[in-house]
Formats: C-alpha cells, sequence, structure tokens
C-alpha cells in the first residue's frame, strides 16, 4: 500500500500529487484518483422495479432455467419426426390445441399433430414445430409437404440461462437489460450497494443563480447546473452547498462539513495559484491527502484529487469546459468506483478528422466535435466546434462528442484517425 502522508504541495515537501505540483499525464492522474476511491461496502435491498441503474451488490444466480420448459417459437403445428419416415406429403389429424399460458398434457396418441401457439410448452416427444404458414389444413386434418429438421421452432428450456448460471456479477449496473433477465428468472428483491452522497461547493464571489438580477461583474452559477445534471444519476444522491464566496474561513467551513457528511465532494473554481484562490490554503488547513494537483490536460491543468478524512474530494478548475472535463476525465470513474462499480472506463469509439488544428503537444486534448458526413468505413467525419477555450460552453453544449488528442500527436490534419469519447457518460 502507498503511505498517505502528502498534505499540500510545497517545494520543500514533494508530495505523491508530485513534486511540488507536477503535472501529470491524464492517464496517471485518472489511476490516482481511482486509486483514492474507496468503494462503499453497505448494501440495501430494494424491490427490482426500484433497482434500475444501481450497482449491483452480489452476484446473481438464476435458480430456474430460463426459458422455464420447451416452447414453441411461432403458431404452427407440434410434430413427431417419426411420422414422417414414410415419403410425404404427410397428413396427420389435429388432437389437441395448446395456446401459451396452459400445460400441455403428458400422452397423446401415436400419428397425430398438436396445434400450438408462440411461447406454449411443447408436448413431450415432439421434436419440431411446423409453422402455420407451411401447412394445410383441412378440418382436423393438417397436411405437411417438407419434413421439419429436429428441433425447428422449439425453444429450449434453459437455452437462455440455465438454472445455477450467474446472471449478474456484483459490481455490475442494473441496466434496463438486467432488470428485465432478473424479472424473467423471478427475482422480486435484489441487492444493491447504498446511494452515494455526493456534496456539492461552488466558489467563486461573481457567481449568482439563474433567476436573481445580474449584477455588474456577476455571472451565472452554471458549473453548478453541469454537476448537478451530470450527477443526476439513480446511485447518487447528491447534497447542493450552494455558492460561497471566495473567503478561506467560509469556504474552509462547507468544505469541511460536507467531507463530514459526504462520501464524495465536489467543489469548483478558485483551485488555480492565484490570490483569490483559496481552495490549495483550506485543504492544508483540513490535512487532506492530496494525489493529484495538475494534470496535462487542456482545458483543466488545475484539478485537484485526494481524500479529506473520510471523503474523496475533487476541486475541478472554476473554467466551465474545465470543470466538464475534468469532471468527466478524472471526476467520474473514481466516482464510480465509490459506488461500488467495477467497469469504470469511458466508451469510446474511432473517427476521422474533417478539420485541420495546428496544436501545441505537451497536453491532452478535450475538443468537441460534431458530424454530419460518415466515410466509406461508416466512420464519422468530425468537425472541430470553438476554439476549444476553457471558458466557453457553446462549443461543448453544440457537440456531439469530444475528440481527444493525445499530447504526442502533431497538428491534425482532415482524414487522420482520431478517438471520440462522450463529452460525460
Ligand atoms: P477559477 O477557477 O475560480 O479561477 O475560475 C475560473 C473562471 O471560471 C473564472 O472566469 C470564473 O468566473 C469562472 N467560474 C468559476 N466558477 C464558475 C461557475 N460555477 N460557473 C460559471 N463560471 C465559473
Ligand atoms: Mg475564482
Amino acid at each position: 500500500m502507498l503511505p498517505k502522508t502528502v498534505h499540500s504541495p510545497s517545494p520543500e515537501r514533494p508530495c505523491l500529487a508530485g513534486k511540488a505540483g507536477e503535472v501529470l499525464p491524464v492517464d496517471i492522474a485518472g489511476t490516482k484518483a481511482i486509486k483514492a476511491a474507496v468503494p462503499i461496502t453497505c448494501a440495501e435491498t430494494l424491490p427490482l422495479i426500484d433497482a434500475a441503474g444501481r450497482a449491483c451488490a452480489s452476484p446473481i444466480v438464476s435458480t430456474i432455467d430460463l426459458p422455464p420448459f420447451d416452447n414453441s417459437a411461432m403458431d404452427g403445428y407440434a410434430v413427431r419426426l417419426r411420422d414422417f419416415s414414410e415419403p410425404g406429403p404427410w397428413g396427420l389429424p389435429v388432437v389437441a390445441r395448446i395456446p401459451a399460458g396452459q400445460p400441455a398434457t403428458s400422452s397423446y396418441p401415436a400419428g397425430c399433430t398438436v396445434r400450438i401457439f408462440t411461447g406454449a410448452p411443447v408436448p413431450q416427444g415432439f421434436d419440431a414445430v411446423v409453422m402455420q404458414e407451411h401447412c394445410e389444413r383441412s378440418g382436423d386434418m393438417a397436411t405437411f409437404s417438407l419434413k421439419p429438421p429436429a428441433g425447428q421452432n422449439i425453444r429450449r428450456a434453459g437455452e437462455d440461462v440455465s438454472k445455477g448460471a450467474a446472471v449478474v456479477a456484483a459490481g455490475e449496473p442494473l441496466t434496463p437489460a438486467r432488470i428485465a433477465l432478473l424479472a424473467a428468472i423471478g427475482t422480486a428483491t435484489v441487492e444493491v450497494r447504498r446511494k452515494i452522497r455526493i456534496g456539492l461547493i461552488s466558489t467563486g464571489s461573481e457567481l449568482v443563480e439563474p433567476g436573481e438580477p445580474l449584477g455588474p461583474g456577476q455571472i451565472y452559477n452554471s458549473n453548478r447546473f453541469f454537476l448537478r445534471a451530470a450527477l443526476d444519476r439513480p446511485w447518487i444522491e447528491t447534497v447542493d452547498f450552494g455558492i460561497v464566496a471566495d473567503d478561506p474561513e467560509a469556504i474552509r467551513t462547507m468544505v469541511s462539513e460536507a467531507a463530514r457528511s459526504c462520501d464524495v465532494v465536489i467543489t469548483t473554481g478558485g483551485v488555480s495559484a492565484g490570490e483569490e484562490d483559496h481552495m490549495m490554503d483550506v485543504l492544508k488547513r483540513e490535512n487532506a491527502e492530496l494525489e493529484v494537483l495538475k494534470v496535462a490536460m487542456r482545458p483543466g491543468k488545475p484539478v485537484t484529487v485526494g481524500r479529506i478524512g473520510s471523503a474523496l474530494f475533487f476541486g475541478l478548475p472554476g473554467n466551465p469546459y474545465a470543470t466538464a472535463a475534468t469532471f468527466a476525465r478524472m471526476a467520474l470513474p473514481a466516482i464510480k468506483r465509490t459506488a461500488g462499480f467495477q467497469n469504470l472506463s469511458a466508451s469510446w469509439m474511432p473517427a476521422v478528422s474533417g478539420f485541420t488544428y495546428r496544436r501545441k503537444q505537451g497536453r491532452t486534448e478535450y475538443v468537441p466535435v460534431t458530424w454530419s458526413r460518415r466515410n466509406a468505413d461508416g466512420l464519422p467525419i468530425v468537425e472541430m466546434l470553438g476554439r476549444g477555450s476553457s471558458a466557453s460552453l457553446s462549443p461543448l453544449a453544440m457537440a456531439r462528442a469530444t475528440a481527444v488528442l493525445p499530447p504526442d500527436l502533431a497538428d491534425i490534419e482532415p482524414g487522420m484517425t482520431l478517438r471520440l469519447e462522450p463529452v460525460c457518460e
């Protein structure tokens, strides 16, 4: 285990976050953030219908076969292949009718067929179902002109899930499809990790809330809205502490209260080195264990990750695009780990550039993009939105995705392969 002795960056005192706030590559900073996260262990039992989106707390094993019995995949006629040994066509008397929801009786006479419907149990000894379109019905007789292959149109018991099989692992999210699967095997309640509490603090003396008049020098608090929207998930309970002015005492009081009552604390603003940036000072006085101070990403170089007591802490930069980018890349995977999820990586897809961009190397850059065309391979041909200013929100709001430009990538030319990630998964 790594020793946790780091409190704040200082030239005399190197720390785990890097020497005096060394700029860490994105992947290293991201790994440190994930390592700083401690998964919650508490679980609660919920009715299945209320468990959507939550992290499954313990593996779920099926106690039944799915489907529970051999059943018909078609409306048609159940037949026995041994009745097709003579040359065709074959006429067989229809001796019974089995709609879905009715049991099949165990014995039917030799040399007969049974009218059957989708989802109805296939009687024992019957090997195939011939769809009704492939047979001639006349009175009580059905005539078949083709011998069906064995098993045709029969869904076998257990072919989807066999009794005893693991269907959902601990740490997997209960997606709509998994909820449906659990219902199909008869699960009424499910054990999930408890919701995590995330405290949100918007720092900045210039901030006012939408709905209030905008005074001179003031701006609306957009980061709070981005984060509230991004945190609006079934496994998160957000505790919104609102706006705090750039006053070290006021920030400290609020950060300390949030750290005591929440699993995760997210602040925005005040993490740079300016005179009005008080977060580092507050963290030092709160004895925070800091793992990340600066990340080689654009936007979002100053971003603080660490722990205050039992809470995971993220000090995100105030510029709106920087808030969004650092939340998505640095905070979200670690937050998912805190909540007990196993898979932390963002999804991505390949694309090709439709633009030229002269870039400065050295940082991973997140560029808002959109597209309306695809190349011959079906890959989106993406256009860059805006000039990537960390203060601009409109390119991000228009973006369909973010292109991730690695630190050592040279200028971007049309036709180059790019990696796209969601703006915020
Ligand atoms: P800071 O990180 O405090 O230096 O802030 C950087 C820039 O982001 C400044 O222009 C702030 O006014 C702006 N900013 C900080 N917090 C917010 C917020 N919650 N909503 C919108 N803009 C913000
Ligand atoms: Mg500020």
